[in-house]
């Protein structure tokens, strides 16, 4: 087992990495979001994209935040792993978004079987309002969830006032590099970033890969579900015992 450790560099995946990968890409590269980056200069835009805890997501933004750096956060509103719209949720997002994060929409295309660019837009549109309204703040961009070519083949720049994060520019002119699944398919960010290599770069995260130990990617998300599991029990019990109710058990 020793040699997944070692090959996927489960230890790539800690807050105190994190922490260094940022004080690195900060020292090359001027870090930029999806609306205020220009083309012409260099520059790095680092998002993530939640697909599994907001408290992980929390984590992170914390660390930026002390790194002096921004970042966007994509939300998924179809979950299965988080809800965006429970109170606990919403007040985390809403905490990183007064970190001076921006949030966005990470965009489910799968949930509606999108098949048109006009069933795109309404359904995006849609979300986008979610969005704004619940969080208080202007969604500027969006990112699709589970890519394929189908998904890919909407590759215009601007879709309902949002800059799509997949546009054919930055699919074709700036280099990316993304943690999806826990491990570096491609190109291992420090190696990325200490090269300096690229004149542009996008980084994609999913927090729950970052985690304050040295973890596989399947304990990182095990770790995540039993979380969301034992405080959903918590609440449970708590409100029980709020209203003098019996908590029946064996
Ligand atoms: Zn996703």
């Amino acid at each position: 087992m020793m040699g997944n450790s070692l090959k996927y560099f489960f230890a790539d995946f800690t807050h105190e990495n994190y922490r260094k990968l940022l004080k690195i890409a900060k020292q090359n590269d001027l870090f930029c979001d999806f609306t205020n980056y220009s083309p012409k200069e260099n520059f790095i835009i680092w998002r993530h994209d939640i697909d599994f805890s907001v408290h992980s997501a929390f984590k992170l933004a914390a660390i930026e935040r002390e790194e002096n750096v921004v970042s966007t956060y994509y939300i998924h509103l179809h979950n299965e792993f988080y809800n965006p719209l429970e109170k606990e949720i919403a007040d985390k997002l809403l905490s990183i978004k007064q970190m001076g994060h921006k949030l966005g929409l990470h965009f489910d295309t799968h949930f509606y079987d999108i098949t048109n660019t006009n069933e795109l837009r309404d359904s995006l549109s849609f979300e986008k309002n979610i969005l704004e309204k619940t969080f208080d703040t202007e969604i500027h961009s969006f990112s699709f969830h589970n890519t394929n070519d189908f998904v890919l083949s909407f590759n215009e720049e601007l879709y309902e006032g949002m800059i799509n994060v997949y546009s054919r520019y930055f699919r074709e002119e700036v280099p990316y590099c993304s943690d999806s699944n826990g491990y570096w398919r491609y190109e291992r960010l420090e190696d990325i970033l200490v090269s300096a290599k690229y004149k542009n770069l996008q980084v994609l995260t999913h927090p729950a890969w970052w985690q304050d130990s040295v973890m596989s990617p399947r304990e990182r998300i095990q770790r995540c579900v039993k979380g969301r599991a034992d405080n959903v029990m918590k609440r449970y019990d708590e409100l029980l015992s709020s209203q003098d109710r019996e908590n029946i058990d064996w």
